[in-house]
């Protein structure tokens, strides 16, 4: 099959969405990232209409490239000038980049009532600014702007600028959803018309390449992309994470694994899928963005698993509710434990986990059933993974607690206007030692996770690099005021792994306590190569089993 080339516009849409900026170490950054991934285009930004972007451009001369083409992108000419003459296609060749992206307007609408132009010279700028950078050596990415809302107004107008940029010389017509209002069947009839007339027009000499550039306004970003293709477009445009102005782009991470697995159109080296989720991560992370779990392929729960039936089917055949590995991507399988969970839930995590359920002549059906039990007085545990396998090995007797709690005190003190102040004293032993520190913190919580870390500290250094990320409460049931029970969930970080626990109590301090205890418990225990090898191995050991048998 002909392979797809993916075009990358994350550094310049991508920092059109809602709250998305990159600075312009950020973007180089994120450009190695697309170039390992073996992004095709880079479209690195718009020289012509800020100092950051031309920064960015200035960065990415001295680095070296492997599989990407950068791409600086502009407007086509000013009306009334000489394309010589126009700053912002002189910026374009300043950045020195192989490859020219530049948009031009398809629809009479823009031309006339927004632009203030008239049809014939905007036709006149789209060719001159395509001939111009042609001269100058440069790859032409031509980007048809409101393509499809133009070709639907006047077909015969919107097919004439595209006519004007390959005649020009333009290496690539890029079809443009700009407001995202096409739908799939529309983009196939559409770019099968635009085939038509662009071969029987002829195209001196210049082969017709098409490129779908869509938004994801009526979600049919993706969908638009592939339509597409599918009627013959050799480009697709998207951002990582689809991120974008107002509703987005289309995705890469959607894009790419569709394309490449679904439907056997290479589009970026063999071997690269694999580091999509962490691409996808990377790109989140830097714009600071939570990422969404839902997202297809790379998404949290894209492989999660909650209901018991499922669970018990996809130990037996992951295919009867997966529709791909989800390693293909770099994603993982999840099982999660709730009140829908059924004994194969529990089997699953357990062997996940490494906790041998049958030991001490324990079984799962009374596991099952003190889960569901605790979940019923408020306890979540499919958000709260290092709880679940400290409770596993508790029922299971298997628990062996890295340090205990002999006793704790917090103060809280508040003199008038004066902010609060906590100071919290714990009494924990490690074997036969007994440890007493005291410390102080912006709350009750961090006075009492300070002074367990302070007293924790003397027998394991290690845990300077274990972070509190994430402390959430909620009251489980809002009927009771002020006597309510809460909920707290801890989310606790290394450097190699994310990890959740719970508490729940009346008493705030109290589900805190048990949170925040949990979390140190899991991170000592995988410290001391417990649960975290036994985990990995089970997991590596259960994907292997599952998907070898397709
Ligand atoms: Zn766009």
């Amino acid at each position: 099959m002909k392979p797809i080339l993916v075009y990358d516009t994350t550094l310049r849409d991508g920092t059109q969405g809602e709250n998305i900026t990159f600075t312009a170490d950020e973007k180089l950054k994120i450009a190695l990232r697309l170039d390992e991934m073996g992004i095709h285009h880079i479209e690195g930004g718009w020289p012509g209409s800020n100092p950051r972007d031309i920064r960015f451009f200035d960065l990415a001369k001295r680095e070296r490239f492997t599989n990407a083409r950068i791409t600086a992108f502009g407007s086509t000419r000013k009306p009334g000038i000489e394309a010589a003459d126009d700053a912002n296609l002189q910026a374009i060749l300043r950045t020195e980049t192989p490859s020219a992206a530049i948009f031009g307007k398809s629809w009479p609408l823009h031309v006339e009532t927004i632009m203030d132009n008239t049809l014939s010279e905007n036709l006149a700028m789209i060719a001159d600014s395509v001939a111009f950078l042609k001269s100058h050596g440069r790859e032409v990415i031509y980007d048809a702007e409101h393509f499809f809302d133009g070709f639907k107004d006047d077909p015969g107008y919107a097919l004439k600028t595209l006519a004007a940029a390959l005649h020009a010389g333009a290496d690539f017509i890029v079809l443009c959803d700009t407001n995202g209002g096409t739908l799939p069947h529309e983009v196939e009839s559409i770019v099968q018309a635009v085939t038509r007339d662009l071969d029987r027009g002829g195209n001196d000499g210049n082969r017709l390449r098409l490129g779908i550039h869509s938004h994801n306004d009526c979600g049919m970003a993706a969908a638009n992309a592939i339509a597409a293709v599918n009627c013959g477009a050799v480009m697709v445009h998207g951002t990582i994470n689809g991120y974008g102005e107002r509703c987005g782009n289309a995705d890469l991470t959607t894009l790419i694994p569709v394309l490449s697995a679904k439907m056997n159109r290479p589009c970026i080296p063999e071997g690269k899928l694999g580091g999509l989720k962490s691409l996808s991560r990377y790109v989140s992370e830097t714009a600071n963005i939570v990422p969404l779990n839902t997202r297809p392929f790379v998404g949290r729960s894209a492989f999660a698993h909650k209901g018991g039936i499922h669970v018990s089917a996809i130990m037996k055949d992951p295919r009867a509710y997966e529709h791909m590995n989800p390693e293909t991507v770099g994603n993982q399988r999840r099982v999660l434990m709730s009140d829908l969970a059924g004994k194969s839930n529990v089997e699953y995590k357990a062997r996940e986990m490494g906790v041998d359920l049958q030991a001490n002549g324990c079984d799962s059906k009374t596991i099952v059933a003190a889960i569901k039990q605790m979940e019923d007085e408020g306890y979540q545990f499919d958000v709260a993974d290092g709880s679940f396998q400290i409770m596993l090995e508790k029922f299971t007797e298997q628990f062996k607690p890295l340090f205990d709690l002999e006793s704790f005190r917090v103060t809280i003190e508040k003199d008038k206007d004066l902010p609060c102040s906590a100071h919290a004293t714990i009494k924990i032993s490690v074997g036969d030692t007994q440890e007493i520190t005291a410390a102080e913190g912006l709350g009750p919580v961090s006075a009492l996770d300070n002074a367990l870390r302070k007293a924790l500290g003397n027998f394991y250094p290690d845990l300077d690099s274990m972070k509190l990320v994430d402390f959430k409460v909620r009251v489980v049931d809002g009927r009771d005021g002020t006597e309510a029970k809460v909920r707290v969930f801890i989310e606790s970080r290394d450097k190699d792994q994310i990890w959740s626990t719970i508490g729940v109590s009346e008493d705030i301090i109290e589900a805190s306590w048990q949170a925040l205890a949990d979390s140190f418990q899991f991170k000592l225990a995988k410290e001391a190569g417990q649960a975290f090898d036994a985990s990995h191995k089970a997991t590596a050991q259960n994907l292997k089993l599952g998907w070898s048998m397709s």
